[in-house]
């Protein structure tokens, strides 16, 4: 551990960022009575988890809309004295979403919590698969139960690998075996495989490539829900900002932090619009490939030069049409995934740097559930295509009108026959978009990626650089993308932060 600073009577800690890792920190270090700022260099918080306001009175969610494992957040709540649940309403989806397999005879299913009902569901792909379904969720139970207290805490170094909860949980790894591979103990159909192991894209990645240890997000769907935010995600993270300022968190909007300064190896100061703020330690919620090479100078990050930095694997990027929809959209599913008919070739022109073909696609119509997301009468639709990042080298001037057309096209397969001349509002973000307009380094807008050689301590850390007072959040650093491990992250380094300021941290459930 390193050596306690120096306390004043009241520490200032600078958060660079309100996204979602952003602002759990800043809630969890006011709650413990730490003066917190936030820096945000957008007019808006939430960073990819905000709301999108379109013309003609349309909102979308810009990224996440699958709320998951609500837990971690309700504790964090829970420990600044709120309730998650009074600020924002959690609307448990049942259909969680559907399934389309696309192809000349598509296929499709509605995944359900219910596992009697899903048992049925599974039965219309292929009967003898039905069976594995309780056997996969007794399996993964067991599997998140036992890695749990891995995702809960720092990976400093090998030494945090030796304790005998850390021995249990890390046996789930099974670096050898992707997710695929794990589910073949379970289910024989690869389109049955395709259900439990899409969830890989949540990550950005493969499921023939992720590792098996990430079958439990599609555990997380079944045994504890998706849910719908009313307002939508972007709305969690309002709420956030809300009790973060309750606790007395300055949120700064349009304050692009533009350095970092060191008083010898420690975080010092920070600089925004010319004026240097100062500070007892600072906390990075920025995008990591974004950011850090110009936040941190590289001398006080040795295991993060530039040109690793460069050279890491990111995930890939997604295609963005955000569309406001005169009209309803009847017998559309709040989410529909349509997965490509060659789902590994799909993935392997993804990898390769092309735009597929034949796309998976994913869309999201939250006015079915949530109709205060546009005018009276009308719809607001979310495409995601996934796509390469920006290390490939795509011109998406000349590409975007191709992505779009290929979008709207594969609107088709999911019954949206006559969508186009009903378009009131449209936006389009490509991976061009969130790296310049959203800062998202390469566009990867699922951070770098989770394969094992960027996982645990080797991912960049909690307690980031060789000097003191710097804190990684986000899905940059360990443990991951997604809301609950970025909320969990934050529990992570707002403790080593404390720790490091000889402040007592609020108790995590289950130290
Ligand atoms: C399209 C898409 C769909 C996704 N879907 C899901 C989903 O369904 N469920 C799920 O759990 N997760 C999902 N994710 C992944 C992930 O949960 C989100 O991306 C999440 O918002 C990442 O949070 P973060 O804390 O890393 O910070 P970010 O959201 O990246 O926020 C970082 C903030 O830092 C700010 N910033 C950057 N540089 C500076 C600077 N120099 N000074 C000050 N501020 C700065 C940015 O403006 C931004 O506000 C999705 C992501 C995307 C992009």
């Amino acid at each position: 551990m390193n050596a306690p600073f120096i306390v004043r009577t009241r520490p200032h800690i600078a958060v660079i960022g309100a996204g979602p890792g952003g602002l759990a920190a800043a809630m969890l270090l006011a709650a413990r009575g730490l003066r917190v700022t936030i820096f945000e260099r957008d007019s808006v918080v939430g960073g990819r988890t905000r709301t999108l306001q379109a013309e003609g009175g349309y909102r979308f969610d810009l990224g996440p809309t699958f709320f998951l494992y609500p837990r971690v957040l309700r504790e964090i709540f829970a420990s600044c004295g709120a309730d998650l649940d009074d600020e924002v309403e959690l609307i448990r989806l049942d259909p969680l979403y559907r399934l389309i397999f696309a192809g000349t005879d598509p296929l499709t299913i509605d995944a359900t919590p219910d596992l009697d009902r899903m048992e049925a569901e599974i039965a219309k792909i292929n009967p003898a698969d039905a069976q594995g379904l309780r056997r996969f969720m007794a399996d993964n139970r067991a599997k998140l139960a036992a890695f749990r207290p891995v995702l809960e805490r720092p990976f400093d170094g090998l030494a945090d690998y030796l304790s005998p909860a850390m021995a249990k949980g890390l046996r789930h790894l099974r670096p050898w075996a992707s997710v695929n591979d794990d589910l073949a103990r379970h289910f024989c159909d690869p389109r049955t495989r395709l259900a439990f192991t899409f969830q890989a894209k949540y990550l950005g990645m493969s499921p023939f490539r992720c590792p098996s240890l990430f079958s439990i997000l599609s555990f997380l769907e079944y045994e504890h829900g998706i849910f719908h935010p009313r307002g939508g995600c972007g709305a969690v993270s309002a709420a956030m900002a809300r009790v973060a300022e309750r606790l007395g968190v300055e949120i700064r909007l349009n304050a692009a932090v533009e350095r970092i300064v060191f008083e010898g190896n420690r975080a010092a100061g920070v600089d925004v619009a010319g004026t240097r703020h100062a500070i007892d330690a600072v906390v990075v919620n920025a995008d990591f490939a974004h950011a850090i090479p110009g936040l941190i100078p590289p001398v006080q990050r040795p295991q993060w030069p530039d040109g690793k930095i460069a050279a890491a694997r990111y995930s890939c990027s997604t295609f963005m049409l955000y569309l406001g929809i005169e009209g309803a959209l009847p017998g559309l599913a709040h989410h529909t995934i349509l997965l490509a008919e060659d789902y590994r070739r799909n993935l392997a022109q993804i990898e390769a740097g092309e735009i597929p073909d034949d796309p998976s696609i994913y869309v999201q119509a939250a006015t079915q559930t949530d109709p205060s997301l546009a005018p009276d009468g009308h719809s607001a639709l979310y495409i995601l295509v996934p796509v390469p990042n920006l290390r490939n080298g795509l011109d998406w001037a000349a590409t975007t009108q191709h992505c779009r057309r290929l979008a709207l096209d594969r609107l088709k397969a999911i019954g949206l026959h006559d969508i186009e001349p009903r378009i009131r509002s449209e936006r389009i973000v490509t991976p061009q978009g969130w790296r310049d307009d959203f800062a998202v380094g390469y566009g990867a807008t699922f951070n770098l990626a989770h394969d094992m050689r960027q996982m645990l301590h080797l991912r960049p850390r909690n307690r980031f650089g060789r000097g003191r007072g710097v804190y990684l959040v986000g899905g940059g650093t360990h443990p991951g993308s997604g809301l609950p491990v970025i909320y969990e992250g934050a529990r992570i380094s707002t403790r080593l932060l404390m720790e490091d300021l000889g402040v007592a941290a609020a108790a995590t459930p289950g130290d």
